[in-house]
């Protein structure tokens, strides 16, 4: 179960969310738990974790180790900072800096060198479900991403089905929606890595997840976990996703 935090919190705000937070998971051992706050509260939340089987992700990462790329955080960096995970290719990435599936291929490529565990984005638009197209979208992203991986560094990272026109909107794809989209994604990872790859492969469904409506996403076997954004923000609220 994974928090993205988007552009939300301060240092202070992150260790009180933990403060709240880390009581109300203590016993929670039926998940894994990843937060990911943005960069500059990494150090916060790492030592607000401290003790706890709670993982502190990056939001994002450079594919270079460093260099002259203003703005960019590598994964030496996150490493050193105490991250174990990063989100790469987030729609919000995609639809407002220009990633694409190539530099996907690229970020994911560099959390994996560094030791992180990268939380791969794909997801089609609201015109491109509409248009019948949701399935070409899934299989292009995957091709001309993350299928350039090899067998031994796709086994390290997870997938996050994310359908653009349900992040941050409150409208939920069916638990049916998410389950068909998932088996497509691994029908694409059986094509290119193996049954054992894509049986293996945890793949996150993410979009207005919430706790009223995260038990029947998980009770589909398909859906391996949840990738949140607002309600990831409450303590209470993303305690209530992780208890499922
Ligand atoms: C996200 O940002 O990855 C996300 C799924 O957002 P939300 O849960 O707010 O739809």
């Amino acid at each position: 179960m994974a928090g993205n935090w988007k552009m939300f919190k301060t240092p202070a705000e992150t260790i009180a969310f933990f403060e709240k937070f880390r009581p109300l998971v203590e016993k929670s051992e039926h998940c894994e738990i990843v937060i990911c706050p943005p960069f500059t509260n990494l150090s916060a939340a790492v030592d607000a974790v401290k003790g706890s089987p709670i993982r502190i992700g990056a939001q994002n990462i450079a594919w270079a180790k460093e260099g002259a790329f203003t703005g960019e955080i590598s994964g030496p960096m996150l490493l050193a900072a105490g991250a174990t995970h990063a989100i790469v290719g987030h729609s919000e990435r995609r639809q407002y800096f220009g990633e694409t599936d190539a530099t996907v291929l690229k970020r994911t490529q560099a959390a994996l060198e560094y030791g992180l565990t990268p939380i791969v984005c794909v997801g089609e638009r609201l015109e491109e479900r509409e248009g019948g197209r949701t399935e070409d979208v899934l299989k292009k992203q995957f091709a001309d991403g993350i299928a350039g991986l090899t067998a031994a560094q796709f086994a390290r990272i997870v997938i996050a089905y994310e359908p653009v026109w349900a992040i941050g909107t409150g409208k939920t794809a069916t638990p049916e929606i998410a389950a068909d989209a998932h088996r497509a994604i691994r029908g694409e990872v059986r094509a290119k890595f193996g049954k054992d790859a894509a049986d293996a492969v945890r793949i996150l469904y993410g979009g207005s997840v919430k706790g009223d409506n995260v038990k029947t996403l998980m009770a589909q076997p398909e859906i391996d976990g949840s990738l949140v954004g607002g309600a990831s923000l409450e303590a209470v609220s993303f305690a209530s996703i992780v208890n499922f």
